[in-house]
């Protein structure tokens, strides 16, 4: 197959099914991961509906063997691979004190250890595609430039995101593998009414008050929707950014300045 392909893991909702949309509308054909096989399905649907080509494959990217297989689907489906998004991510809103043990374990396995798994088994698949490359992007956060007060786990995440992308880069560097990180702001997705309604828990606030709070604090006015992402994913993963790496953009209408 001579289209380009791409694997987004956590698409099945939020940031990742905007960029899976997105991916598809620009021509790529998808393999959209996530744990619950209805979401996916309904992706996937939406894309195929759209003229676009997608598959679901369906798992859970803590794991490495899953991300193996994942490459390894990608492959036997399309014959190739082009780009690594590793979207998927869970949220932790507690201080860091009060972070039980089983949570810690939790945020590390699935934020952190998923995002090495992509860096260690995307890499053989695009080395194929010789000198045109390819490329791994990596969901960092605003809160991986700051440590924000009850996101302190999650934080620690996002920053060993960033470590991650430069090291990766410097490594993949010579191969013509590209890795770099989009760093979104308060994007209006499940994740963010997630994070609310356990700061309503934890501190006493209304519903939607915490999110009202630091949507007013944007610069440009309005929350983050997931396509302000997948504009930039769209633009990371083509030939336009074949110069950038090793690289974390805040995208977030003007929160955090580098
Ligand atoms: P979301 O919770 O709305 O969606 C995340 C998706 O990832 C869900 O479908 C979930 O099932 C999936 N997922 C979670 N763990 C998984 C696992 N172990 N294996 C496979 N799939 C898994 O979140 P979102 O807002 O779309 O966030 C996407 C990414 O962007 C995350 O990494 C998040 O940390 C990051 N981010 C989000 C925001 C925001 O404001 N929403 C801000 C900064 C960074």
């Amino acid at each position: 197959m001579s289209k380009k392909v791409a694997i987004v893991t956590g698409g099945g909702q939020g940031i990742g099914a905007g960029i899976a949309l997105r991916l598809a509308q620009d021509g790529l054909a998808v393999v959209v991961n996530g744990r619950t096989e209805s979401k996916l399905a309904s992706v996937v649907d939406k894309i195929k509906a759209n003229g676009g080509e997608a598959s679901a494959f369906a798992g859970d990217v803590q794991f490495k063997k899953t991300n193996t297989d994942l490459v390894q689907f990608a492959l036997d489906k399309y014959g190739r691979l082009d780009s690594f998004v590793a979207n998927a991510g869970i949220d932790w809103v507690d201080t860091i004190e009060d972070t039980p043990e089983e949570q810690v374990d939790n945020i590390l396995n699935i934020n952190l250890k998923s995002q090495v798994w992509a860096l260690q088994t995307a890499p053989k698949a695009l080395r194929k595609n010789g000198d045109a490359g390819g490329s791994i992007i990596l969901a960092s956060s605003i809160a991986g430039m700051q440590g924000f007060e009850m996101l302190g786990l999650y934080s620690s995440t996002k920053f060993a995101t960033r470590g991650l992308v430069q090291a990766a880069a410097k490594e993949l560097g010579p191969d013509k593998i590209r890795v770099n990180a989009y760093n979104p702001g308060i994007v209006l997705t499940p994740m963010w009414d997630e994070i609310d309604a356990r700061f309503a828990e934890r501190t006493g606030a209304a519903i939607g008050e915490t999110r009202q709070k630091f949507v007013d604090s944007i610069l440009l006015g309005r929350g983050e929707e997931p396509e302000d992402i997948a504009n930039y994913v769209s633009f990371l993963v083509s030939d336009q950014a074949n110069y950038i790496t090793g690289q974390s953009l805040a995208v977030d209408g003007g929160i955090m300045f580098q």
